[in-house]
């Protein structure tokens, strides 16, 4: 999977061009709206360190475009105009979240303020972009069908998958990634499937998820964990995602925690997602290679599953201690795939922590709790605060 059309290395930093930091602009007041809920210009221009003039017209563009909503003019002290209280408009755009995984397309719609509107599951198979394709166009249609009015103002798609993408030897080898994407990307998807798509890891998109709807809320510095087919991590650092050069950053279930440890499709050996994913469970307790086993197991409380714990927990705690040495972080979160019980079940097994630059043992390890929806919705924020977004200046030009 490659996340953008190929173009050649930048040579040169690019000076800024007028139009890129009106869009860059417009991202950082749509975000701190939405994190704020309500603010006025005076505190928007304060937060966004932009000057008054640029606040003022940025709003401007978005209140007539039906973005933000403009409520009743509050009095701030004794002195000075009234101020206005600026929203998002719920239904001033609508945004799709796609997540695709070896087992199930979670298709979500929200709006501007993030609430679900429409949702669609299906179960996939390690589905290839060929058989992808058709299941993400029937879940579009469905979700068409539970909210037909929102279409006109659609912003676009974020679309996420495991990772990695474009490391040759890693992208599609082997059972954790999804077969045939490799030579697919956004621009190709953007035109198959009508409207802009942006492609993201799953695990950031739950880090994104949890930081908008769960228990990150307030955290500036945290990684996410997310135990899936394979492990893959989202990091978010000093209040913002951090993706790397290629966007493969947190990218940890290659990282070797054995050096003589179980060979991996990577061609390395000992890498921590040959012990830690729901791969790694259903080898360690010797089930057959299909959905329906891994299910039953997960059926059943997290003791059937004991073997496997003692397992993941030594390897995972040296990844975390790692983790927080490297990066000093409050937390991490962990979620993904497996059942809440079973999550529960792996954070216990982790402690007590080996010490490291986070002291406390209770703050460093939580349980994701945006619920099972977490990286669908993430990936639905994706258009919202995707500054490129072509589909904001159709909205812009129709007001
Ligand atoms: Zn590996």
């Amino acid at each position: 999977m490659k996340l953008h059309a190929d173009k050649p290395e930048a040579l040169t930093v690019s000076g800024t061009n007028l139009e890129h930091a009106r869009s860059h602009n417009r991202r950082a007041v749509l975000e701190t709206i939405r994190r704020n809920q309500r603010l006025t210009r005076a505190e928007l221009a304060r937060l966004t360190a932009l000057t008054p003039q640029t606040v003022s017209n940025i709003t401007a563009e978005l209140l007539e475009a039906g973005i933000l909503l403009a409520g009743a003019p509050v009095r701030d002290g004794a002195r000075g105009q009234p101020a206005i209280p600026l929203s998002l408009n719920p239904d001033g755009a609508y945004s799709i979240g796609v997540q695709l995984d070896h087992r199930h397309l979670i298709a979500v719609m929200v709006d501007m303020a993030g609430v679900l509107r429409a949702r669609v599951e299906t179960p996939v198979d390690r589905p290839s972009p060929k058989q992808a394709l058709p299941v993400i166009k029937k879940a579009l249609s469905d979700l068409k069908a539970q909210s037909a009015s929102a279409w006109e103002r659609l912003l676009g798609m974020g679309l996420v998958m495991p990772g990695p993408f474009g490391v040759q030897g890693m992208t599609s080898v082997g059972p954790t990634t999804l077969p045939g994407w490799e030579a697919m990307d956004a621009t190709q998807l953007s035109a198959a499937l009508g409207m802009p798509v942006r492609l993201e890891k799953d695990a950031t998109a739950a880090a994104i998820g949890e930081r908008l709807y769960g228990s990150a809320s307030t955290l500036q510095n945290y990684v996410y964990l997310f135990v899936g087919t394979g492990l893959g991590a989202g990091l978010f650092l000093d209040g913002s995602l951090y993706a790397g050069g290629r966007h493969n950053a947190g990218e940890i279930g290659h990282m070797i925690v054995e050096p003589d440890g179980l060979h991996c499709e990577c061609g390395n050996r000992g890498c921590l997602e040959r012990y830690v994913s729901l791969r790694a469970l259903g080898e360690c307790m010797r089930l057959p290679d299909d959905n329906e086993a891994l299910r039953a197991l997960l059926a059943q409380p997290p003791l059937a599953g004991d073997a496997w714990l003692r397992q993941a927990a030594p390897r995972l705690r040296q990844a975390i201690n790692i983790l927080e040495c490297l990066l000093d972080i409050e937390a991490v979160v962990i979620g993904g795939l497996l059942p809440p019980a079973w999550q529960q079940a792996l954070v216990d097994s982790l402690h007590p922590l080996a010490s490291s630059t986070r002291s406390s043992q209770a703050s460093r390890l939580r349980l994701g709790s945006a619920g099972r929806d977490v990286v669908a919705l993430g990936a639905a924020a994706l258009p919202i605060f995707d500054e490129f977004n072509p589909q904001y200046e159709v909205l812009l030009k129709r007001a």
